[in-house]
């Protein structure tokens, strides 16, 4: 093996070396845009009003073990919810349930 051969071995280690980091620089910031673009995506979808759908809350019409939106810190009166869409009910409830506090 020449001294060329072992040169271009190295810099072809080297350029590889590089290539996989700027692989992983490259996924790593992807990754970031592509969770980004779902909080986007998100955002245009259900979520641009800043609001959610009741089938992802989980909404339903009647309480849950004793837990309301009346006595929800998200309820707005008399029929929203700063993170629910829609008309809710003060009888309801989703899974974003935060007790207001005593
Ligand atoms: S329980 Fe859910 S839907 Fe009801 S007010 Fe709270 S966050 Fe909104």
């Amino acid at each position: 093996m020449s001294k060329d051969d072992d040169v271009n071995r190295r810099s072809a280690a080297s350029s590889g070396v590089l290539s996989r980091r700027n692989f992983l620089k490259v996924s790593v910031t992807g990754a970031a845009i592509a969770s980004a673009g779902g909080l986007s995506a998100c955002m245009i979808g259900p979520m641009a009003a800043g609001k959610t759908t009741k089938a992802l809350a989980l909404y339903q019409d009647t309480p849950n073990r004793g837990r309301r939106c009346g006595g929800c810190t998200h309820f707005r009166e008399p029929n929203g919810c700063e993170i629910v869409a829609g008309a809710i009910s003060p009888n309801g409830w989703c899974r974003f349930h935060e007790p207001l506090p005593a």
